[in-house]
C-alpha cells in the first residue's frame, strides 16, 4: 500500500514539496542551476513536467533583436518597448523583470495619470474621462503584483467598493473603512 505523505498546512512547506517532486520528475539536465529554478517555477505554474522540453533561455534577446532589425531600420519608426533609452544589461534586465508576468493575465486597463501611455483608470479606479465608471478587476494593476494575483484582485474590489460608497455618502474612504471595521 502507498504511504500517504504527511498533510501540510504551511504554505512554504507545500511549495517546497511540490518543487521537490518536479525536480525529481522533470528532465532539467540541460539547464544551469539558475535556469533550472525558473524552469521549476514554470512547470509548477502549468502542472506539466513535459514543459521543460519547450523552455529555451535566450540571454541577450533584446540586443539580438535590435541587431536583427538594424537591417530594416528604414522601415521602423521607433522601438516601442523597452525603447532605445534602455541600453545597459542591468537596465534591460530591470525592464524585463518589471514587465514580465506569470500565467495570470493582468494590467490591460492600467491605473495611471491622464495622458500616461497605457493608463485607462485613475487612482480612484474611474475610467479616465468619465465621471462615474469604475473598473475593479485584474486589469487595473500598473505593475504585475506577482505570479499569484487573486488576493490583490480582492483588495482592488474592496477598494472600489469603499471608494464608491464614500463618493455616494460624501465621506472620505477612510471614514467608510472605519464604519465597516466598527461593524465587523
Ligand atoms: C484555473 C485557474 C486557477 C487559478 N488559480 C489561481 C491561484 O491559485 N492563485 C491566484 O492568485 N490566482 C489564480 N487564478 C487567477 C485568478 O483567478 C484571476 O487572476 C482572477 O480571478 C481575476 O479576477 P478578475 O476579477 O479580474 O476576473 P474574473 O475573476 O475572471 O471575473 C470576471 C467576472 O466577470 C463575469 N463576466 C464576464 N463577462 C461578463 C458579462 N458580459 N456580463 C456579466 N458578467 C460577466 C465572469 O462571469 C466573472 O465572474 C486562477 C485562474 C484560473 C482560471
Amino acid at each position: 500500500m502507498l504511504e500517504r505523505p504527511p498533510y501540510l498546512r504551511d504554505g512554504a512547506a507545500i511549495y517546497e514539496r511540490s518543487f521537490a517532486i518536479i525536480r525529481a520528475e522533470a528532465n532539467l539536465s540541460r539547464f544551469s542551476p539558475e535556469e533550472a529554478e525558473i524552469a521549476v517555477r514554470m512547470i509548477h505554474a502549468c502542472g506539466q513536467v513535459s514543459v521543460a522540453d519547450s523552455i529555451h533561455f535566450a540571454p541577450g534577446l533584446v540586443k539580438a533583436a535590435r541587431e536583427a532589425t538594424e537591417r530594416f531600420a528604414h522601415l521602423v519608426d521607433h522601438e516601442y518597448w523597452p525603447g532605445m533609452a534602455v541600453q545597459s544589461d542591468e537596465a534591460l534586465r530591470e525592464a524585463i523583470e518589471s514587465n514580465s508576468w506569470g500565467h495570470h493575465a493582468n494590467g490591460t486597463a492600467r491605473m495611471g495619470r491622464r495622458g500616461e501611455m497605457l493608463a485607462v483608470v485613475d487612482g480612484d479606479l474611474k475610467v479616465i474621462g468619465t465621471s462615474n465608471v469604475r473598473i475593479s478587476d485584474a486589469s487595473v494593476f500598473p505593475h504585475t503584483p506577482g505570479s499569484f494575483i487573486a488576493s490583490a484582485v480582492v483588495q482592488i474590489g474592496e477598494a472600489a467598493a469603499i471608494k464608491a460608497i464614500a463618493e455616494a455618502r460624501g465621506q472620505s474612504p477612510l471614514a467608510v473603512l472605519d464604519t465597516i471595521m466598527q461593524q465587523a
